[in-house]
């Protein structure tokens, strides 16, 4: 089979190499030329494990290329993937100009039968669109040539993208032709063998799988840190209750953990765009509404802890950050709670130094040179006044307290992600604050 992925960003990417990967030809195709030349040399945009290795060894088998031009590259494709960005427009309704853009360009190149598959995330009712758009331009130049539309939500996380595209879950295909059908089902046939269920459904079910999806997990987040912070009042350990809520089957140990709330480019905009897709259709999201509003009050959470211990006096004083990207394993920086903290910070005369293992050159997009970055985590301590832990890599979790307190001025950690013992830290000496914790003196 022959597939073009259009959008070569986390998800393209990682769609048309993992594809590729299972003896499929691709091409991934962006607008962006230098990183499409960068790509061409084996450079790539993003960090993701594994990707990099993988990507040397398709191309090099010549099974995965890369390009600028989608005409050419369209030419007899069975399956074209569209992946590009649908970012929260203005009223947070998805920004559906990017999808539409390919769509017309798929419409004014297609030469033959083929299915085009939405696999950004997308609001019910954009596969009518996509459609439509083609339609207009087939019609344009005169042509009749059928096509079909799928969807095709994409369910992998950033941090364990590979895993998750080569041993899903599930896959879920919104179709509405057998012939469409058909030629998903063996596109997919690889990924099954494992017993991971293909999962097809009408169109707007697919659409709406990977909104309600992603709200159900948003929903939990925000869920257990209001549980979080309740906890913190009425002097409980919101530890103990996770574990207590978490063995039980129905409620389930993933998705509990509280913390500074979530970010990242899919669940904050999801759950904009589904509150305002509901909205448009006159009904009211109360309960996204709510998960919406806890996770903004979270992301200031650790700040305010700061701000009380220090009784409002932050001017001057050094803060060691450690972890800048909003989740582990990814140098993605789009709604990291990080920027948050940071800004407010600054706003009050600190200084920051922050490490991060690999989203220090993403951040600087963003943060440029308003803060320091240091070498490792533990340069960042030298004379701090305190070390927030931000974002939980695996290199955080264990650190040398001995050296940690050595290189401090003042003995203090907020930790955001609760990933540090209260007590073994109050022994070492140092001031602990967790989240849902309640503080010990
Ligand atoms: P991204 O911003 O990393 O990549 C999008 C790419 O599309 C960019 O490289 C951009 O240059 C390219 N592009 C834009 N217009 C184009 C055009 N006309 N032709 C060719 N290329 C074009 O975005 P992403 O994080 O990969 O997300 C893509 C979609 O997948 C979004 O709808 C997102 O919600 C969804 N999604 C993302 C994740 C994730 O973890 N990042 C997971 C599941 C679903």
């Amino acid at each position: 089979m022959r597939i073009a992925v259009v959008g070569t960003g986390y998800v393209g990417l990682v769609t048309g190499t993992c594809f590729a990967e299972v003896g499929i030809d691709v091409t991934c195709i962006d607008i962006d030329q230098k990183k499409i030349e960068n790509l061409k040399k084996n450079i790539l945009p993003i960090y993701e494990p594994g990707l990099e290795e993988m990507v040397a060894r398709n191309a090099q088998k010549e099974r995965l290329s890369f390009s600028t031009d989608l005409a050419s590259s369209i030419q007899g494709c069975d399956v074209a993937f569209i992946a590009v960005g649908t970012p929260p427009g203005e009223d947070g309704s998805a920004d559906l100009k990017y999808v539409l853009a390919v769509a017309r360009s798929i419409g004014q190149n297609m030469n033959s039968y083929i299915v085009v598959v939405t696999k950004s995330t997308v609001p019910v009712g954009t596969a009518n669109k996509v459609r439509k758009v083609i339609e207009e331009e087939l019609e344009a130049r005169g042509v009749d040539i059928p096509f079909d539309v799928a969807s095709n939500p994409e369910f992998l996380k950033e941090g364990a993208a590979i895993e998750d595209f080569l041993k899903p879950d599930r896959i879920v295909v919104g179709v509405c032709s057998e012939r469409a059908q058909e030629v998903m089902k063996k596109l997919y046939k690889p990924f099954l063998m494992n017993g991971h269920p293909l999962i097809f459904m009408d169109v707007p079910s697919a659409e709406m799988t990977k909104y309600a999806a992603n709200a159900m997990l948003a929903t939990k987040i925000s869920f257990m840190n209001d549980i979080a912070n309740l906890c913190e009042i009425m002097g409980a350990d919101v530890n103990m209750v996770r574990k207590g809520i978490g063995s039980d089957v129905r409620i389930g140990n993933k998705f509990i953990y509280p913390g500074i709330g979530y970010g990242g480019s899919c669940f904050p905009k999801d759950v904009k765009a589904l509150i305002r897709t509901a909205s448009e259709n006159g009904y009211d999201m109360k309960v996204l509404q709510s998960v919406e509003a806890v996770n903004e009050n979270q992301k200031s959470v650790l700040y305010n802890k700061i701000h009380n211990h220090f009784n409002g006096d932050l001017a001057g004083r050094t803060f060691a950050i450690w972890g800048l990207s909003f989740k582990p394993k990814t140098d993605d920086m789009r709604e990291a709670p990080s920027l948050v903290i940071i800004q407010k910070l600054l706003e009050q005369g600190a200084k920051v130094r922050a490490y991060d293992p690999v989203a220090m050159k993403e951040a600087q997009h963003s943060l440029g040179d308003s803060i320091e970055y240091g070498k490792d985590e533990y340069e960042t301590l030298i004379d701090a006044d305190a070390l927030l832990l931000v974002t939980e890599w695996p290199e955080f979790r264990s650190p040398n307290f001995n050296v940690v307190s050595k290189l401090m001025k003042d003995k203090v950690v907020f930790d955001g992600r609760n990933i540090y013992d209260a007590n073994d830290l109050n022994e070492k000496g140092f001031i602990y604050y967790g989240i849902g914790i309640k503080q010990q003196v």
